[in-house]
């Protein structure tokens, strides 16, 4: 059986995407969170000045890696007068998972069934991984078991420049100036901080970041986090009747008075949001809880803080000598509202998946990308898929096919662009 490709042109584009992933993702770019500087880790300046590198053999004379981490370059035009637009993928990989020494296997031509991993009992079972079932005939990349892979992002990133190469080496085709982008640290949200977008020049952008064949992502969370500190007191407990105040008793009955059968991750889906504890640590004198707020809509994201207020003021009434403080910080904003009103940037890659044969798949991002915050900054930004699953986890696989229809979107994406 032939391998599923969309096209004969991301069939041409495979091998060189596929020689270019497996080398980002030998290169160890986790982030770190709480950064004091940009990036976050050497290993994603060691990915950047590789990417610059290639994007000057491709021919992109002005590719760069600037001090803070970014990789810029530009791919002039071909025909006149037609916007400049963005193409984005972060170089990081999550830090929630091991990252360090990926091995890459390639699984050519799955045949169903379970993928073993030959580290750590890792296997990908399409009981548990639905997505797996659709993939019969797909040449399927995975880490060892004991690693992320790391296509989020780097499929997002061999991709662009799979396609990118392809545009160089074919100045027959048309397409309007592309500026390219790698952005570090997007996994600990700080992927937008220091995105120059005066410099950047363009339009409008396509971040590619995950997931399945056919997405095209419009809508991200709205997102806060919430910090709670707490101060108790502190007393030898042999004599501490009547005085002593558990800061960690008291952010823990802060967790214990969250809901458990609505507004969790594990009970909530499509377009419900939640309030999710990610860190809680301390002891008598001090505790420290973050938890992260979630949802689509800006009101009912305000409502959930609220109700995460109430439970902490209940909770503090009921303590007194503690100290308890809440801090909200905005981290991203659903980005529809900054690209709605934009008509072409959609439309145009609607018209580029048709040209792979694809029917968008619109469900709203139950997350944040690049995208949210750089659209909040004025550069609306949806997003491309790339052909990952499984993000995060010792399991993360891509299909070489679907990254290489995601390389065949961009080609027909720049074509779709100087048409309008
Ligand atoms: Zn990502």
């Amino acid at each position: 059986m032939a391998a599923p490709y969309s096209s004969p042109l991301a069939q041409a584009l495979s091998e060189d995407l596929l020689a270019r992933f497996l080398r980002y993702v030998q290169v160890q770019t986790q982030s770190k969170p709480d950064r004091e500087r940009s990036p976050s880790t050497p290993g994603q300046l060691e990915l950047g000045r590789l990417l610059a590198a290639e994007l000057e053999a491709i021919g992109l004379a002005d590719a760069e890696l600037d001090e803070h981490g970014y990789v810029y370059a530009t791919l002039p035009a071909t025909v006149a007068d037609a916007p400049v637009i963005g193409l984005i993928a972060h170089l990081d990989t999550s830090p929630d998972a091991p990252g360090a020494g990926v091995a890459p296997i390639v699984h050519r031509d799955y045949q169903a069934g379970v993928i073993e991993l030959p580290r750590a009992g890792t296997r990908l079972d399409p009981e548990t991984m639905p997505r797996l079932r659709g993939m019969v005939g797909h040449d399927i990349v995975t880490a060892s078991g004991d690693t992320l892979l790391g296509a989020d992002d780097k499929a997002g990133v061999a991709a662009i420049m799979a396609a990118v190469a392809h545009l160089a080496a074919h100045p027959e085709l048309p397409r309007p100036t592309l500026r390219i982008a790698f952005t570090p640290d997007e996994e600990i949200g700080h992927g937008a901080t220091l995105f120059d977008i005066p410099r950047f020049g363009a339009r409008c952008a396509y971040t590619l970041d995950g997931s399945r064949r056919g997405e095209l992502q419009d809508e991200s969370f709205s997102a806060i986090e919430v910090r709670i500190d707490v101060a108790g007191v502190g007393v030898h407990p042999g004599t501490a009747k009547g005085k002593l105040v558990s800061a960690l008793m008291v952010a823990a009955e802060i967790v214990a008075g969250l809901p458990k059968d609505r507004l969790t991750p594990a009970t909530t889906s499509g377009r419900e949001g939640f309030i999710h504890p990610t860190m809680l640590e301390g002891g008598t004198e001090r505790a420290h809880l973050r938890l992260i707020v979630r949802d689509f809509d800006e009101q009912l994201l305000a409502g959930h803080v609220a109700l995460l207020r109430e439970i902490t003021d209940r909770v503090s009434a009921a303590n007194p000598a503690a100290r308890v403080e809440l801090q909200e910080i905005r981290q991203y904003r659903n980005m529809r509202a900054y690209i709605e009103h934009d008509q072409d940037v959609i439309a145009a890659a609607v018209e580029a998946y048709a040209a792979e044969g694809l029917e968008p798949i619109r469900e709203p991002i139950r997350g944040g990308t690049d995208g949210s915050r750089l659209s909040e900054m004025g550069l609306p930004t949806p997003n491309i898929f790339d052909g990952g699953h499984e993000y995060h986890s010792l399991r993360e696989f891509a299909s070489l096919q679907d990254m290489a229809c995601a390389a065949a979107v961009v080609v027909r994406l720049a074509e779709a662009w100087t048409r309008r």
